[in-house]
C-alpha cells in the first residue's frame, strides 16, 4: 500500500512525517533537523533554495528570500493586512508555487529518509482558512508532485495528536496555539468520532516574535551605551543580532530561571553582558499574553459555551512552551491546559495520524471519515437497498428486515453492495453471503440484516434468522470500503448521469414486481372461487389480467399503464379477495372446532 505524508505546512516552520511500522514519526532532514523553515530563496541566477539554506542566504539576498507566503496563500493582493518584505512579482512567483518549493523539499526529506518514491499526503491548514486558501494549498501539493489526499485543519490535527478522539461524545475542547507570528483560538466538539470546528478566533499579528522584539530593545535600553542609537534607528544587522540573542533567552527562560546575554562588539567595539531574569521577561511579556484573553472569550461565546462545559483545553504552537502563557491560559478557561504532547510538533503528528488512517496503516485509532459512498444490499428484483447511505460518519450501524420473495426458499443470499446506482448489477460488490432459515410460505422468513463500521474502519455484516436465532457474519476490510477519491467521483457522477433511466429501471422494477406477484395471485383465487362469481365478473377479471400480462411482456417499458392494468385488477379482484378472507376464516374456525 502506497505511503500518505503528513505535513504541517507552517507559517514560519514546515514538518513532514509518516506512519512507520504502526507509529506515527516525524522525519529529520540531511542536518538532523526536523523543523523545517518555511523559507525560499529564489538566486537572481534561478536556482531555489529551501529551508535553514534559504534563511542563509537571506542575510546577504534579503529581497529574493519569502517567509511567510501561508500569509499570502489563496488571497487577492489588496486582501490581507499583512505586507511582505519582498516583492513576489519581482521574482515572477506566486505564493502557490513558493508553497510548492516548501512542499517538494518536505516531500524530499520523507524520500531521502524512507527511500521510496511518495505521491500523496495529508496537509493541514488554519481552521479558518477559506475555500480559496484550502484550494490553493491543494494546488501547491499537487504542483509538488503530491495528490493531496486531505485538508485537514491544524486544532483537528493537534486534537487527534493529543488523542482527544478517544473522549467522550461531545466532548468539548479549545486548542490554544500561540507561534511565532500568529495567534489562533478554536472551539471543537466532537460528535460521533469527528471534530467539528465550533468557532475560531484569533489575530494574525501576535505572536513569540513580538515578545523577540520587546526583549531585543529592552536589551539594547539596558546595555546604556554612551554614544548608542535609539533601538528603532540601529542598523538591521545590530537588530537582527539582538533579535536572535532576545529569542535564545526566551527559550532558556521556559526551563531556568535566569539566562546570560553576550553580544560581543555589538556596538562601536563595545561589549554587551548581561543576566536576565524570567521575572524581567514575564513583566515584558503580561501585556503582549493577556491580549489572548479577548480572543479566548470571544471564540467561547460564539460557540455559546461557558469555560465550565469545556472538556480540555491543549496547546499547540512553540510559544506555549513559556511558563507565562501556560498560568495565562491556566486563568482564561479555569483549568489546567494538557502539556502532554510537543506543542510545535501536536499539529504535523495530527496530520501523520490523519494520513496513517487514511492509509490504513495505522490501527486502534479512531476512524475520523464518513462513509465514502452508500452500503446496500441486493434485494428481490436486483434493486440496490441501500442501508448506510454515503456520507454517513463512522463509527455508524444499521439494519433491516427482510423476508423470503417466494415460498418454500431455504436460504437467503445477500449480496453485500456499496454504490450509487438504483439496480444492484450497477454497483461494487464486496462480498456475499448466505443465510439458510426453515422453508415455509412466502413472507414467513425474518432475517435482520445489520450493517456497522467499527472505529477502526471494519466493516461487519450480521445476519441473522429470527427464527432460529442463528447468525452469519461477514467482515471487510476498510480498504475494501475507503474508495479512492477519483473512483468515488466518478460513481456519484455515473449515479447522476443515469439518474432518469435508474429511476425508471427502480419503478418499472417495483411495478413489475407488484404485478407478478398479483397475477399467480389471482389464478389461485380464480381455481378457488371462480364458480361462485358471474360469468361475467370472471371474464372481466380474465381480460384484466391479460392486459397485466401483456403489458409485462411488451418489448417497451411502460410503467404508467402497467400500473394503472395493475391497479384495475386489484379493484375488478375487491370482491374475490373478500370471499377469499371470508373462506380462510371460516376454514380456521372451522378447524378450531368453533363452527
Ligand atoms: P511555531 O510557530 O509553533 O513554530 O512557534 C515558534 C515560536 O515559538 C517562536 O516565537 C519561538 O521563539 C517560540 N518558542 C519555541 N520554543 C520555545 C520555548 N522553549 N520557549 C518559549 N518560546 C519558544
Amino acid at each position: 500500500m502506497s505511503l500518505i505524508l503528513g505535513i504541517d505546512l507552517g507559517t514560519t516552520h514546515s514538518l513532514v512525517g509518516v506512519v512507520d511500522s504502526g507509529f506515527p514519526i516525524l522525519l529529520a532532514d540531511g542536518e538532523g533537523q526536523r523543523l523545517t523553515p518555511s523559507a525560499v530563496h529564489f538566486s537572481a541566477a534561478g536556482q531555489v533554495q529551501v529551508g535553514r539554506a534559504a534563511l542563509r542566504a537571506r542575510a546577504a539576498d534579503p529581497a529574493r528570500t519569502v517567509t511567510s507566503v501561508k500569509r499570502l496563500l489563496g488571497r487577492r493582493e489588496s486582501e490581507g493586512d499583512w505586507r511582505p518584505p519582498y516583492d513576489l512579482r519581482a521574482l515572477s512567483v506566486t505564493p502557490i508555487e513558493v508553497s510548492a518549493a516548501i512542499l517538494q523539499h518536505l516531500r524530499d526529506i520523507a524520500e531521502r529518509a524512507l527511500e521510496q518514491t511518495i505521491t500523496r499526503a495529508v496537509i493541514t491548514v488554519p481552521a479558518y482558512f477559506n475555500d480559496a486558501q484550502r484550494n490553493a494549498t491543494k494546488k501547491a501539493g499537487e504542483l509538488a508532485g503530491l495528490t493531496v489526499e486531505r485538508i485537514v485543519s491544524e486544532p483537528t490535527a493537534a486534537a487527534l495528536a493529543y488523542g482527544l478522539d478517544k473522549l467522550s461524545e461531545r466532548s468539548k475542547i479549545a486548542v490554544y496555539d500561540l507561534g511565532g507570528g500568529t495567534f489562533d483560538v478554536s472551539i471543537l466538539e466532537l460528535r460521533e468520532g469527528l471534530f467539528q470546528v465550533l468557532s475560531t478566533a484569533g489575530d494574525t499579528q501576535l505572536g513569540g516574535d513580538d515578545v523577540d522584539r520587546l526583549l531585543a530593545e529592552w536589551i539594547w535600553q539596558r546595555a546604556d551605551f554612551p554614544t548608542a542609537l535609539d533601538y528603532q534607528v540601529l542598523p538591521t544587522s545590530i537588530q537582527v543580532r539582538l533579535v536572535e540573542a532576545a529569542e535564545q533567552a526566551k527559550r532558556r527562560l521556559s526551563t531556568d530561571d535566569t539566562a546570560e546575554i553576550s553580544l560581543p562588539f555589538i556596538w562601536e567595539q563595545r561589549s554587551l553582558q548581561l543576566v536576565l531574569s524570567r521575572e524581567d521577561l514575564e513583566k515584558l511579556a503580561l501585556p503582549w499574553v493577556v491580549r489572548t484573553r479577548q480572543h479566548c472569550l470571544r471564540a467561547l461565546s460564539d460557540a455559546r459555551l461557558s469555560v465550565a462545559e469545556l472538556d480540555q483545553v491543549v496547546l499547540v504552537g512553540g510559544s506555549t512552551r513559556m511558563p507565562l502563557v501556560r498560568r495565562q491560559v491556566a486563568e482564561i478557561f479555569g483549568r489546567e491546559p494538557n502539556i502532554s504532547q510537543n506543542p510545535d510538533e501536536a499539529v504535523a503528528l495530527g496530520a501523520v495520524i490523519q494520513a496513517g488512517i487514511l492509509a490504513g496503516t495505522l490501527r486502534n485509532v479512531l476512524l475520523l471519515d464518513v462513509t465514502p459512498l452508500s452500503l446496500g444490499i441486493e434485494t428481490f428484483g436486483g434493486l440496490m437497498n441501500v442501508i448506510i447511505p454515503r456520507n454517513t460518519t463512522i463509527p455508524c450501524k444499521a439494519g433491516e428486515m427482510f423476508t423470503n420473495a417466494v415460498s418454500n426458499q431455504q436460504e437467503m443470499l445477500i449480496r453485500v453492495l456499496q454504490g450509487e446506482r438504483e439496480l444492484a448489477n450497477d454497483n461494487w460488490e464486496l462480498g456475499r453471503i448466505s443465510v439458510p432459515f426453515p422453508a415455509g410460505p412466502k413472507g414467513s422468513a425474518r432475517v435482520g440484516v445489520q450493517f456497522s463500521i467499527d472505529a477502526n474502519g471494519i466493516f461487519h455484516v450480521l445476519a441473522r434468522d429470527t427464527t432460529t436465532q442463528r447468525d452469519v457474519i461477514l467482515e471487510i476490510q476498510n480498504t475494501a470500503v475507503d474508495v479512492a477519491d477519483e473512483k468515488v467521483e466518478r460513481m456519484i457522477s455515473e449515479s447522476i448521469d443515469h439518474a432518469f433511466e435508474d429511476m425508471n429501471e427502480r419503478i418499472w422494477t417495483e411495478a413489475r414486481l407488484k404485478a407478478e406477484e398479483l397475477l399467480p395471485a389471482v389464478d389461485q383465487a380464480l381455481d378457488q372461487l371462480g364458480a361462485e362469481l358471474s360469468s361475467e365478473e370472471v371474464q372481466l377479471i380474465r381480460t384484466c389480467a391479460a392486459q397485466v400480462k401483456n403489458l409485462l411482456h411488451a418489448p417497451e417499458h411502460n410503467v404508467k399503464a402497467l400500473k394503472a392494468a395493475t391497479q384495475t385488477l386489484d379493484e375488478a379482484t375487491q370482491q374475490l379477495a373478500v370471499m377469499l378472507v371470508d373462506k380462510a376464516m371460516e376454514e380456521s374456525l372451522q378447524r378450531r372446532g368453533i363452527l
